[in-house]
């Protein structure tokens, strides 16, 4: 949470009053927009009481990834992609089953996946205006545009040649108090508080002692929570979530909390940290099911602002904007 906040969690009571937004991104099929597609398989996942967000990651299997390229899949891919539960990571197209000699198994369902296209030429950038103003600065100058793909689950497929064996699959995992320690130009961490709180005015993290949580991993769930929220100061990423909050209920808040939610479980999915430590309560769920079905654009926007964080803290650099969803 932010400091001064009350809770952490979204408050279900609060009002819906997120403004509808025009659907912004491109047909890909009849059906709707990329966010409206997007947004509609999060909604079915939480209306069956999953939260993508919160979902307990396979430390065994990994992080989800294209097959052919072997690329990771990042931003709001990998929630719609690990919310379905399969034990292999490893996700294709459909031309990419026939062109490793397979198939996909009549009757399967694909899962969509978004990547961002940029728009190369001046006269289609003013064709097809995109302001997406969640996009990150460098991404937002460069004009993409949201496209639709459709994968499968190497277990939908049949008859694949030269999958990689499973026990090549698991990634190095890090330590996840090291995540926290080489965070560039990390936030001071103040321990022994009475609640975990960022404080954007004073640039530090505040924690209550480590023996209050009831198990590791809801301690580092926490401090990644947190260090997402720092990771928005004006002095790192400058997100305006975070920077132009207006407190507790307003719009950016609950945004911001959103993105804090997402990060910490991308940094707990690179830390092998599984277990979900929050209840999905209904009201919880409730409370975000009103929020997406008024903004079409939330939870793309929020996921995509969390992968930036988490690559932040990370100090990773972003894949290629034009292609930074990895698909190939
Ligand atoms: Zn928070």
């Amino acid at each position: 949470m932010i400091e001064n906040a009350i809770t952490t969690t979204l408050d279900p009571s609060l009002p819906s009053t997120l403004p509808a937004t025009a659907s912004l991104g491109r047909l890909s099929k009849p059906g709707g927009s990329v966010y409206d597609q997007i947004t509609s398989q999060i909604i079915a996942l939480l209306e069956a009481g999953t939260v993508p967000w919160r979902k307990p990651w396979n430390a065994k299997t990994g992080w989800p990834r294209n097959l052919v390229s072997n690329k990771p899949y990042r931003g709001v891919n990998v929630l719609l992609l690990h919310a379905m539960q399969y034990q292999s990571p490893f996700w294709l197209t459909f031309k990419q089953a026939l062109e490793l000699g397979g198939h996909v198994r009549k009757g399967e369902k694909a899962t969509p996946v978004v990547f961002w296209k940029s728009l190369t030429s001046a006269k289609s950038a003013e064709a097809n205006p995109v302001k997406e103003a969640w996009l990150t600065p460098e991404t937002n100058r460069r004009r993409m545009m949201a496209r639709l793909y459709w994968v499968f689950n190497v277990s939908q497929c049949e008859n694949l040649k030269n999958i990689p064996p499973l026990s090549a699959q698991t990634g190095t995992l890090a330590a996840p108090m090291a995540i926290v320690e080489n965070m560039p130009k990390r936030p001071a961490i103040k321990y022994g508080l009475r609640s975990a709180f960022y404080s954007p005015s004073e640039d530090f993290v505040g924690m209550p002692p480590r023996e209050v949580f009831s198990t590791e991993d809801a301690f580092f769930s926490t401090i990644f929570h947190e260090h997402i929220h720092a990771s928005g100061h004006a002095t790192r990423l400058n997100r305006p979530t975070l920077t132009e909050s207006q407190g507790f209920g307003s719009d950016p808040y609950c945004k911001e909390e959103l993105i804090a939610e997402m990060g910490a479980a991308f940094l707990c999915g690179h830390a092998g940290i599984a277990e979900s430590t929050m209840t999905d309560s209904a009201a919880y769920i409730q409370g975000w099911l009103e929020k997406l079905q008024n903004d079409k654009s939330l939870v793309v926007s929020a996921a995509a602002q969390a992968q930036h964080a988490a690559d932040f803290i990370l100090g990773r650099t972003p894949e290629s904007p034009t292609n930074p969803e990895g698909i190939e």
